[in-house]
C-alpha cells in the first residue's frame, strides 16, 4: 500500500472506504492539530510550568468543543480511552455507586458488546440484567422496558443508534419514562455522535458516551458525559485526573485531535442521498433483503443481506477490487457465526451468513458510489452463476 498525498492507494487502485462504523479517516486539520501540539508542546497537563499550563489550555479547550457540541457543561465531559471504556465506565461505575439502591439494569439484546460484556460480568458480581428483545427492524418497544421495570431498577442503557443495522432508539421517550421512575439514563452515541443532532440540556440523560475515531478523530480517546451531581465509583485509581473519574495522564495529542474533529460537518445530509442511492440500487438485485429501519437508520448506514451468497465471498472479491466493507459488525468479524443482532431481527443463519454493512463518511462521493454499485452487482451475479 502506497500512500499519496491525501489518496490512500492499494496496488495502484484507489480504494474505496465504506467501513466508516468501524472507523473513519482522520481529518487533515486533524492530524495537523495533533502534530503540532505533541511537537511543540509535550508537557504533563498537571504540571506547573509553561508547558504544562498550555497542554491543560489545550485540553479544556477540546473539552468546551465538546461540550458545545452536546449542550452540556465542559465539567460533565471526562475524557477515556473511548467508546468502551466510557460504556465501561457508566454501568460499572453507576451500579457500585447505586448498589444500596438496587442490583437490576435494564438494556437491549443489540447493544455493543461494550455493554453487553459489562452487564455479563455486573451478572457474575450479583446484578440481575433483562435484556429487552427488538423487533424486525432493531427496535426496541417502550412498552417492553416500561413492563421490565422494578422497584430495585438502578440503570436503563440503550444505545442512541446500532452499529451494525443503523436502527434509531426511541431514546426520547425511553428517557422520559426512565426520569419518571427516577432510574438513571445511560446512552452509548458511539454511532450517533455528530450524525443526529443531541442536546442534553433539553434531554435529562444522566451518561452518554462518544468516541473519537467514529468522528474522523484519533482512535483510542473518547469521553463520557456524566451529568453534574453524580457520583460513580471509577475503575481506574491513581493520580485523580479527570475531577477523580479517571485517574492517568491525559492522552493530550489524541484530546487536541478529537476536539479538533468535534469542530468539522460531518455533511450528513449528502450522506443520506448517497446512502439512499446505494440501498435502492442494490434492491434492484435479486433476492436482497435491507436490514434495519428504513426510515429511523443512521445517515451512513447500509446492511443488506443477499441471498445464497457468503458474505465473505462477496467481501474478498470487493476488497481485490480496493473496495472495503464488512460483514455485519467490524468487531466480530473474525468469527463465522452470524451476528446476534441479525439473529435478534430474526433473520434467518442462511441470510445472516450473505450481509454485508456498508458505511459511508462525508468523504464518500458519487462516484464510488457507483462504481460500488456496479462492483457488487457484477460480483453477485457471477457468483450466482457459478452455482446455477
Ligand atoms: N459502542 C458502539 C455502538 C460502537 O460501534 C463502538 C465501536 O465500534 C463502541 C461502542 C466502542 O468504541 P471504541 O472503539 O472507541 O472503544
Amino acid at each position: 500500500m502506497i500512500i499519496i498525498g491525501n489518496k490512500t492507494k492499494m496496488s495502484n487502485k484507489k480504494i474505496i472506504y465504506l467501513d466508516n462504523a468501524a472507523s473513519t479517516r482522520i481529518d487533515d486539520s486533524v492530524a495537523k492539530a495533533m502534530h503540532d501540539f505533541s511537537t511543540y508542546y509535550y508537557g504533563n497537563p498537571s504540571s506547573n510550568h509553561y508547558f504544562g499550563k498550555k497542554s491543560k489550555e489545550a485540553m479544556e479547550s477540546a473539552r468546551f468543543n465538546i461540550a458545545k457540541s452536546l449542550n452540556c457543561l465542559p465539567e460533565e465531559i471526562i475524557f477515556t480511552s473511548g467508546g468502551t471504556e466510557s460504556n465501561n465506565l457508566a454501568l460499572f461505575g453507576i451500579a457500585e455507586s447505586l448498589k444500596h439502591k438496587g442490583n437490576h439494569i435494564i438494556t437491549s439484546q443489540i447493544e455493543h458488546s461494550s455493554i453487553l460484556e459489562a452487564c455479563k460480568a455486573l451478572e457474575k458480581k450479583g446484578y440481575e440484567i433483562t435484556y429487552i428483545p427488538v423487533d424486525k427492524y432493531g427496535l426496541i418497544s417502550l412498552e417492553s422496558i416500561k413492563n421490565s421495570i422494578k422497584s430495585k431498577t438502578i440503570i436503563i442503557s440503550i444505545m442512541h443508534a446500532n452499529n451494525e443495522i443503523g436502527t434509531i432508539q426511541p431514546i426520547e421517550e425511553i428517557i422520559l419514562l426512565a426520569n419518571k421512575h427516577n432510574i438513571l439514563f445511560h446512552t452509548d452515541a458511539v454511532q450517533s455522535y455528530k450524525k443526529i443532532d443531541i442536546n442534553l440540556n433539553k434531554f435529562k440523560i444522566d451518561s452518554l458516551t462518544i468516541s473519537s475515531h467514529k468522528i474522523h478523530g484519533p482512535k483510542g480517546v473518547g469521553a463520557l458525559f456524566l451529568r453534574k451531581g453524580l457520583q460513580i465509583t471509577p475503575l481506574i485509581y491513581g493520580g485523580g485526573q479527570e475531577n477523580n473519574h479517571r485517574s492517568g495522564t491525559e492522552n493530550i495529542s489524541a484530546i487536541v485531535g478529537f476536539g479538533e474533529a468535534v469542530k468539522t460537518n460531518q455533511k450528513t445530509k449528502q450522506m443520506i442521498v448517497r446512502r439512499d442511492l446505494l440501498i435502492k440500487s442494490l434492491l434492484n438485485i435479486k433476492g436482497t433483503k435491507l436490514n434495519g429501519h428504513p426510515e429511523k437508520r443512521l445517515c451512513n448506514n447500509v446492511n443488506i443481506s443477499f441471498e445464497g451468497i457468503e458474505a465473505e465471498t462477496l467481501l474478498d472479491h470487493l476488497n481485490n477490487s480496493s473496495i472495503m466493507a464488512s460483514i455485519g459488525s467490524a468487531c466480530h468479524s473474525h468469527k463465522l457465526e452470524p451476528s446476534y443482532v441479525l439473529n435478534a431481527i430474526g433473520l434467518s443463519e442462511e441470510l445472516s451468513l450473505g450481509t454485508i454493512r456498508l458505511t459511508l463518511s462525508k468523504y464518500t462521493t458519487d462516484s464510488e458510489i457507483n462504481n460500488t454499485i456496479k462492483k457488487i452487482t457484477k460480483i453477485i451475479n457471477s457468483l450466482r452463476k457459478l452455482v446455477d
